[in-house]
């Protein structure tokens, strides 16, 4: 009996120990894991590289070759950290798992890309398993490529893109492999009204249909950097504004048309810097992640 009442005792406290040092490993890897993710005071964009497009046809823009500065166009990613979560806009054309680890460039088809985009996210602090928010400017397979890498996230889509995306036949411009997983993604469907991702207008997603069935745009204020807006393909080639060029493949021309109406009122309203995703000329003028705009 006098064993037993030393022996429970002391088993007693060996489980509080036991118990105490599990609660505090806990609570380091807690630290550590939102030290990982540690988000900042004020809204920052990223831009990654996901790429260029080469032997584009300018015709396909109903454009001729002298109008333009060049057909080639980029790929382009963004990363927008906000207080209270983060948002992956757009994913690239080549799939990471398609590109070389060295660093060597890959070609597929139109497209040339040499960095992972899981790189460049790891290169600034984040992976796949931060990112809060993913949308997608539109589900054209330039910007899908590494999308069922965010299944994980709450996917921002509008209704109409979503339809076509899962349609029984979906549109052949689709590479349906590459975002597939997003169908049993947590999900907040759009229906073309402004969403306010973060909820204090600095990260707000508005309806560009036309190019798409459920084409979208993202605005973005930035503290220092001011306001901007990631235009997605409403154009692809900064001499397109102020004609009514849109290219042959569109979804819906008159759509699109009434679309950039909206969206230039709304530049002119807010003074947002256009950032046309495929501009080569604007994105080499860019700073690329690791570094960010604030
Ligand atoms: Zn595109």
């Amino acid at each position: 009996m006098i064993q037993h009442g030393r022996e429970r005792p002391t088993r007693r406290a060996g489980d509080m120990l036991v118990a105490m040092s599990r609660q505090t490993r806990n609570l380091l890897f807690s630290l550590l894991l939102l030290a990982s993710i540690a988000l900042p005071q004020s809204v920052r964009l990223y831009v990654f590289d996901n790429g260029v497009i080469k032997g584009i046809e300018p015709a396909s823009f109903q454009l001729k070759k002298e109008d333009i500065a060049t057909s080639d166009m980029v790929v382009a990613s963004y990363l927008i950290v906000h207080p209270k979560g983060t948002l992956l806009w757009d994913t690239g054309a080549i799939p990471d798992g398609a590109l070389n680890a060295d660093g060597t460039p890959v070609t597929q088809r139109f497209f040339t890309a040499s960095k992972t985009l899981k790189s460049q996210l790891a290169a600034a602090g984040f992976k796949a398993g931060d990112i809060t928010y993913l949308g997608l400017s539109h589900y054209h397979g330039d910007h899908t490529a590494n999308a069922n890498d965010f299944a994980g996230s709450t996917w921002l889509v509008q209704q109409p893109e979503r339809d076509a995306m899962f349609a029984e036949k979906p549109p052949n411009i689709t590479q349906i492999a590459q975002y597939a997983a997003l169908k049993n993604s947590k999900t907040k469907i759009l229906n073309g009204e402004d969403y306010d991702v973060f909820g204090d207008g600095t990260v707000v997603i508005k309806a560009a249909y036309g190019h798409t069935p459920g084409h979208q745009v993202l605005f973005v204020k930035l503290a220092k950097t001011g306001p901007l807006l990631l235009a997605g393909d409403l154009y692809h080639y900064q001499e397109e504004r102020g004609t009514t060029k849109v290219p042959t493949f569109e979804f819906n021309k008159e759509q699109s048309l009434a679309s950039r109406v909206v969206i230039e009122a709304f530049l002119k309203q807010t003074g947002a810097q256009l950032w046309i995703e495929h501009d080569l000329a604007n994105f080499n003028k860019l700073r690329k992640s690791p570094a960010f705009y604030e």
